[in-house]
């Protein structure tokens, strides 16, 4: 047994947990993705570290991806495709996007993390979801190191959901993502929520742009969200819920102030936030671990190294909140073991 690395894991996650691990490698290329893949099949993937929580030492071996690259590799006139490697850093990514004027992710600005990870919960903010642009994914099968590509329409993308956290969940690895984004004079302004109206109403006389649109965003996030290098967390700890209308009729009847957004025609989103405030647990705290004073769907690390703490504190949080509104919360968080 060779010697574990101490705490080593810390700087790999932004809620900074500090477990140990075996070995930790940077895969810098595809080629490298698969030497390492065939040597130790079981490994463990991380790109920013912005959407897991580690809960104990981990016996596998960890990979941090981190091949680079951004590449038009289609265009027509209206539109172009983007390949882009897993280990770009999203919000780099989405500037390179700002700079050349494509359009499709300016609503994505400032989401932590790397490009890799972004099709495996279907990132979104803002009224705009990654599948709203995706093409394809490509990856590597853990099992016979064959590189494949994944159309968008075949990755089961749903809100904060995909096929890489069911059927293909620890069986491939995203090595890039492909992306159709729109060129000058084509782009669709995606300016439905309340907050980027408010932001942008002082630029009513000028057209709007999508670098406004980005600049709107990253203003709204920088006040609205705490910044893990200083309150370490990994944003959105749970999902909103989704229930069915006649659940939602029944609770409304005792919780009239209780919103919902429409899914579909048999069920509505109930902002997770909104129920955890709700039970009384904003600002709450145990120890090291509590919800943020002002974002009640965020999780927040004062000072503890164990991931055991935070899960232990999300569970209390969870089950509260079933116990006032009979609503089952679930993480959306990666819990890595
Ligand atoms: C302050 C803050 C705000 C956030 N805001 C948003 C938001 O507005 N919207 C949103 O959707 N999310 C948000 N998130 C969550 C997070 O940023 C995204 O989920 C992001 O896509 C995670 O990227 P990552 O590289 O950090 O993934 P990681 O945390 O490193 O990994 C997440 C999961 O993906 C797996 N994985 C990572 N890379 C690969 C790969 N190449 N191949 C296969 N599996 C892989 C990991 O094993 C893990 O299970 C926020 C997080 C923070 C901290």
């Amino acid at each position: 047994m060779g010697k574990r690395l101490p705490s080593i894991l810390t700087s790999y996650n932004t809620i900074r947990v500090g477990h140990s691990c075996r070995s930790i490698q940077i895969v810098h290329n595809t080629a490298d993705l698969s030497a390492k893949l065939k040597d130790q099949p079981e490994s463990i993937i991380i790109g920013g570290g912005s959407n897991i929580l580690i809960i104990n030492d981990l016996e596998q071996p960890v990979l941090i991806i981190n091949n680079k690259g951004i590449e038009i590799i289609d265009e027509d006139e209206t539109s172009v495709l983007v390949q882009i490697a897993a280990g770009e850093i999203w919000h780099e990514f989405v500037l390179w996007c700002l700079e050349h004027n494509l359009g499709g992710v300016e609503n994505l600005s400032l989401i932590p993390g790397k490009c890799g990870a972004a099709p495996i919960q279907n990132i979104g903010a803002y009224g705009v979801e990654i599948s709203d642009v995706l093409r394809e994914v490509r990856v590597i099968d853990r099992a016979s190191l064959e590189q494949r590509v994944i159309k968008a329409e075949d990755c089961a993308l749903e809100y904060r959901n995909s096929i890489f956290k069911h059927e293909l969940k620890n069986k491939v690895v995203i090595t890039h993502i492909v992306l159709k984004l729109s060129k000058p004079d084509h782009h669709k302004l995606r300016l439905s929520y309340g907050a980027i109206q408010q932001e942008l109403s002082s630029l009513e006389s000028k057209e709007i742009t999508i670098q406004d649109i980005s600049r709107a965003v990253v203003k709204i996030r920088q006040t609205k969200l705490p910044d893990p290098s200083d309150l370490p967390n990994v944003g959105s700890f749970f999902k909103n819920p989704i229930i069915e209308n006649c659940i939602y009729d029944k609770l409304v009847v005792r919780h009239p102030d209780m919103p919902s957004y429409p899914v579909d025609e048999k069920r509505v989103k109930i902002p997770a936030g909104w129920l955890i405030d709700k039970s009384g647990l904003k600002g709450y705290r145990i120890g090291d671990v509590g919800i943020h004073v002002s974002q009640a769907l965020v999780i927040v690390n004062h000072g503890t190294t164990d991931g055991l703490e935070i899960l232990r504190f999300s569970q209390f949080i969870q089950r509260e909140v079933e116990r006032t509104y009979g609503i089952h919360i679930s993480p959306e968080v990666n819990i890595l073991t």
